[in-house]
């Protein structure tokens, strides 16, 4: 089972000290496995086979299984990737300069949202 984690900058969510929490503070902090995504290959696209329903999704999108599918090497991994520049993932990159980056390698990066902050990778359960 693959662990889902949070990657969340280490200044979302300071408070003063009265408990209120700073305003204009980074609140960047995003979903993602530690790990590639499974991908099945059709028609040109790619389809993200979500965990635990990769077996699922594909057959309902090929009529056959998953093991098949390996076989016929339609299915890849691809880690997600982030855009820098407006933070959504590649596919909802809203700036088109799709300055991406896959998202486990922001853990101990410098925050790409407020500059202040460092990434850290926070176990966020299984999925
Ligand atoms: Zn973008
Ligand atoms: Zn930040």
């Amino acid at each position: 089972m693959p662990l889902l984690y949070k990657f969340i900058c280490d200044q979302v969510g300071l408070r003063d000290e009265d408990g209120r929490p700073i305003t204009g503070g980074c609140r960047f902090q995003i979903r993602s496995y530690g790990g590639p995504y499974m991908y099945l290959l059709k028609d040109g696209q790619e389809y993200l086979l979500p965990h635990p329903l990769e077996d699922d999704t594909a057959r309902s999108l090929t009529g056959k299984a998953l093991d098949d599918l390996v076989k016929d090497k339609a299915v890849i991994f691809k880690d997600a990737k982030i855009c820098l520049d407006c933070l959504k993932f590649e596919d909802d990159c809203i700036c088109k300069k799709k300055n991406l980056i896959e998202v486990p390698k922001l853990e101990g990066m410098a925050c790409p949202s407020c500059n202040k902050g460092k990434i850290v990778k926070i176990a966020n359960g299984m999925s």
